[in-house]
């Protein structure tokens, strides 16, 4: 068995297999897919003293940096269930997809999160040209230019807010036919010259020339007439869904289905840690992920020096 099994490669999975590791004990990680989100994401500016990267750059460095420590990446295998301890202190399991089952004294959870999308011609065509996600990553690379914000939820109308201040003009599209934001927030918003709001609206399309967004499409629910909005780019916010289907049950899991953990990531499991965007930790990006893998895998090794000797 693991003294450590890390389940996700991402930022606060690579981060936790290489705090684990330097302690001089056996640690494995399972990924779907090593590198996560940022294998997805073009231009990183935000990593701390590095001033640009791009994400296969990252995921590529963060691979390696995982390897020089002798950490078993069991890459391309997804985990379908977690199998706690039959006595405290005991093995955990976690079952892959495959059927195979893996066994550690303790496990780190650092399964990540996806972007709901909004599953419309042209969304993934334009992504990371101009079809967006995260505000606080790619908002400065919209600045004087005019981006529709899509979702008038807390973080569409926060991110139309942010924005406001960054570019030239957001137009805060909202399917329903009131924003379900807090009213602080709306007022904020109502209150900023540069902003537009539509409600009622289904979005449609995303127009681009082939290489970059150039519009979107939307129809007006009360009327079923189609509009085209001019700009150029669309930040889509109607949710980030953490990857913890496969958690339901046996973990406490926040009603957003993050997992729950407190300041040590320690879950509501004995011996089972987590971080990163799978967590009810806020704020989802690299160097927070980062910093709670570290976290996760020392209040680990902490639990591991507990235990009665074997
Ligand atoms: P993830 O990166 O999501 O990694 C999760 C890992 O778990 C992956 O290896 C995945 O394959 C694996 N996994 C999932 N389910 C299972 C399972 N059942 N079994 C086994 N493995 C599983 N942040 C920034 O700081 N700066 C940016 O510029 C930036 N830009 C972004 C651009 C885009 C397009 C996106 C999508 C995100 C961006 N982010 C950015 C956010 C950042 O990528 C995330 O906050 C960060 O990757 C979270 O790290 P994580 O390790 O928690 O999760």
């Amino acid at each position: 068995p693991f003294d450590v099994l890390v389940v996700g490669g991402g930022p606060a999975g690579a981060a936790a297999a290489i705090y684990a590791a330097r302690k001089g004990i056996r640690v494995g990680v399972a990924a779907e897919r090593f590198g996560g989100q940022v294998l997805d994401t073009m231009g990183i500016e935000n990593f701390i003293s590095v001033q640009h990267t791009e994400g296969p750059k990252m995921a590529a460095a963060l691979e390696a940096h995982v390897k020089d420590y002798g950490v078993d990446i069991m890459n391309l295998q997804k985990a379908a269930k977690l199998v706690p301890a039959a006595q405290p202190g005991g093995l955990i399991g976690v079952e892959l997809e495959n059927g195979a089952q893996l066994k550690a004294k303790a496990v780190i959870l650092s399964t990540g999160a996806r972007w709901r999308q909004m599953g419309v011609p042209g969304e993934d065509e334009y992504r990371n040209k101009g079809v967006a996600y995260c505000p606080h990553c790619d908002g400065p690379l919209f600045k004087g230019k005019r981006v529709a914000v899509i979702g008038g939820g807390n973080s569409g109308v926060e991110a139309a807010i942010d924005l406001a201040g960054i570019v030239s003009h957001v137009t805060l599209i909202e399917f329903d036919g009131q924003l379900r934001a807090d009213a602080v927030l709306q007022a904020k918003l109502n209150s900023l010259p540069n902003t537009t709001i539509i409600v009622s609206a289904l979005s449609t399309e995303v127009m681009g020339d082939g290489e970059k967004v150039t519009g979107l499409r939307y129809k007006d629910r009360t009327t079923e007439d189609e509009h085209l909005i001019e700009l150029e780019g669309i930040f889509v916010q109607i949710g980030l869904v953490p990857n913890t289907e496969w958690l339901k049950g046996d973990i406490a899991l926040s009603p957003r289905g993050e997992i729950e953990v407190d300041a040590r990531g320690a879950t509501s499991l004995p011996g089972v840690f987590a971080a990163g965007d799978a967590t009810t930790a806020p704020y989802k990006q690299i160097v927070i992920a980062m910093g709670d893998g570290a976290t996760a895998a020392l209040t680990a090794f902490d639990y591991l020096i507990r235990q009665a000797p074997v």
